[in-house]
């Protein structure tokens, strides 16, 4: 099944001669939502999608938290509006997808990237912890993508990505972050399997350790500093280095462009190298 036209392809594209799923990695036109784009990979994932030329809807849980990201991609000529939602709240979801619709047209890239950690060894991990984790990754992205899915079906047309972790292959004292970034994996696959004939691709993006304020709070519950622990992680990474956000951000911006209509299913790791 063929994908609907670009809804808006520029002079310079017909210049060069370029069909729209030719042309990557930009996307002129599409409507994006970031789920939590207040800060961290979302802010950036949000800011990179605007300048691959995406109207973007920055989701977080508090409106007023996402006014910076939004500032910055309208400082910079692009368009974004700010919304705030639950992920894990059925009536928020559809609420906010509802707006995003109003406001900017129907979403075509749905970014899964809301998280919150509750880290604990399994003896003392407590069910609010499990349920807290569980709740934010899988069931709010599980209702984002139900919630999207069907503007993307009436488009032909559709990006997922979601946000899994390094931590997905287990990781001491994230049993409940663990199962929901493996679960992320489970859900991405099936979400290809059952949308890939409306032209909807769904992909996973799995970084490894990325400085933003959830890992500095990581470094403050084991009892380091933030720079001290970023060294120690970085001798253990092949690249000698702790993880930007817009290394993950790149990697969400190329399964989000045009040109990425045959990649579905898959999971990238942004980690400087390889994991076993
Ligand atoms: P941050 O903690 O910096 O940002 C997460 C954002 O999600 C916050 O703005 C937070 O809002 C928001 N959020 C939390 N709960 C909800 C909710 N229920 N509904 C809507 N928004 C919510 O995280 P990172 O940028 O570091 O991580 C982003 C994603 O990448 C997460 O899914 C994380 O698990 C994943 N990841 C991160 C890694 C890293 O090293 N940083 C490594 C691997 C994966 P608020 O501030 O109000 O809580």
């Amino acid at each position: 099944m063929s994908e609907t036209p670009h809804p808006r392809q520029e002079p310079q594209d017909a210049i060069a001669g370029l069909s729209a799923g030719e042309k990557m990695p930009d996307s002129p036109g599409r409507v994006a939502i970031v789920t939590g784009a207040a800060r961290g990979i979302g802010a950036a994932t949000a800011r990179r999608l605007a300048a691959d030329g995406m109207a973007v809807a920055v989701l977080d849980l508090d409106a007023g938290s996402c006014h910076a990201t939004v500032e910055a991609i309208t400082a910079a000529g692009g368009r974004a509006i700010a919304v705030g939602a639950d992920v894990s709240q059925d009536d928020q979801v559809e609420a906010a997808v509802g707006t995003v619709s109003e406001e900017l047209g129907p979403p075509a890239v749905l970014v899964n990237n809301a998280g919150v950690l509750r880290d604990n060894l399994l003896f003392k991990m407590s069910e609010d912890d499990w349920d807290t984790v569980l709740n934010v990754h899988l069931r709010g992205s599980f209702l984002m993508s139900r919630s999207v899915q069907k503007h993307m079906v009436d488009q032909r047309y559709g990006r997922i990505v979601n946000l899994s972790s390094s931590s997905a292959l287990g990781n001491r004292g994230q049993a409940n972050y663990s199962a929901a970034k493996a679960g992320m994996q489970g859900l991405t696959k099936t979400l290809a399997i059952e949308l890939g004939q409306f032209g909807i691709t769904a992909n996973a993006v799995a970084p490894g350790f990325i400085a933003t304020d959830m890992t500095a709070a990581t470094a403050a519950r084991l009892g380091m500093t933030f720079e001290d622990f970023q060294a120690t992680v970085a001798s253990q990474v092949p690249a000698r280095r702790i993880g930007e956000v817009d290394d993950v951000a790149h990697a969400i911006s190329f399964l989000a462009s045009e040109g990425a209509r045959y990649i579905s299913g898959q999971v990238i790791y942004v980690a400087g190298g390889p994991l076993c």
